[in-house]
């Protein structure tokens, strides 16, 4: 971890009415994996989408948020991977936290054990764990006069994943169905993860808000899978560990982030632990 953290980057993605859609993208650089978490502020008050990973980040976000002027309605999160909900013990713990039950439960009973094994972040790690009060069905839901969709998708990067979409603006929160930019974080799902994704080209959505990197359009969600097919045919020929990671690092050159290979790679090819 770098002794000094980068700024994020925030910005207004998208504006309709009364409702405007902001982003929060933490640091590309060195170990950082980009996260991204975003707002839908309506005129009167913000929905939040997921919280942060390490914890400057997840205060610079609350921070954010704060600066609108406008109470915190909810605080929805997207799946139990700890980059999305470790900020919520840092800088959430009084605000309604919202989750499918899969998410909920795995938090309740192992949101300790996964802190623990991010000691070496050090203070940059929750003091303690905050577990979502509140559990969120498929289905759709009108908060602050927008609607909302909310939809679980299994087994893809996660099995359990919440993707909200806002159809009156063409908007759909997909958090880690797409890496935006970056290397992507890779489970034995590959096919399914790679039809959702063709799934979603079809649809009426135009932007797609991921979890790690800058708001997506259709041709990023394109690149994702091409990358996913790429990765299963490379893992079908044979090639595991570094292996692997030194073949998908050499297709694309481009992509940001390659510290991720080194926290899914035990997990894909050597049966670690999913903490
Ligand atoms: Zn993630």
């Amino acid at each position: 971890m770098p002794a000094q953290l980068s700024d994020p980057i925030t910005m207004v993605v998208k504006r309709a009415g009364d409702v405007r859609i902001h982003t929060f993208v933490a640091s590309f650089e060195d170990d950082n994996i980009a996260n991204a978490t975003h707002i839908v502020e309506s005129r009167s008050g913000l929905v939040l989408i997921d919280a942060q990973f390490l914890a400057p980040y997840a205060r610079q976000f609350r921070d954010y948020a704060d600066g609108l002027g406008k109470p915190i309605e909810r605080l929805y999160v997207s799946h139990r991977h700890p980059d999305h909900w470790f900020g919520l013990g840092t800088a959430f713990g009084d605000v309604p936290v919202y989750a499918l039950a899969e998410t909920a439960t795995f938090i309740k009973d192992h949101g300790e054990d996964s802190r623990n094994d991010h000691w070496k972040l050090g203070n940059l790690a929750p003091d303690t764990v905050v577990v979502p009060q509140e559990l969120v069905k498929p289905g759709e839901d009108i908060v602050g006069g927008v609607t909302y969709l909310f939809e679980e998708v299994t087994d893809t990067e996660i099995d359990a994943m919440l993707t909200v979409k806002l159809p009156e603006l063409g908007v759909q929160f997909v958090q880690d169905l797409v890496y935006s930019g970056t290397h992507l974080y890779l489970t034995s799902h590959l096919r399914k993860w790679s039809r959702v994704l063709r799934d979603m080209l079809l649809s009426d959505y135009e932007l797609f808000l991921p979890g790690h990197g800058l708001p997506a359009d259709k041709n990023e969600v394109a690149r994702n899978i091409e990358y996913l097919d790429a990765a299963g045919q490379a893992i079908a020929s044979g090639r595991t560990g570094e292996a692997f990671k030194d073949f998908m690092l050499r297709r694309y050159p481009e992509r940001k982030c390659p510290g991720i290979f080194d926290i899914y790679l035990p997990r894909l090819f050597g049966g670690a632990s999913d903490y």
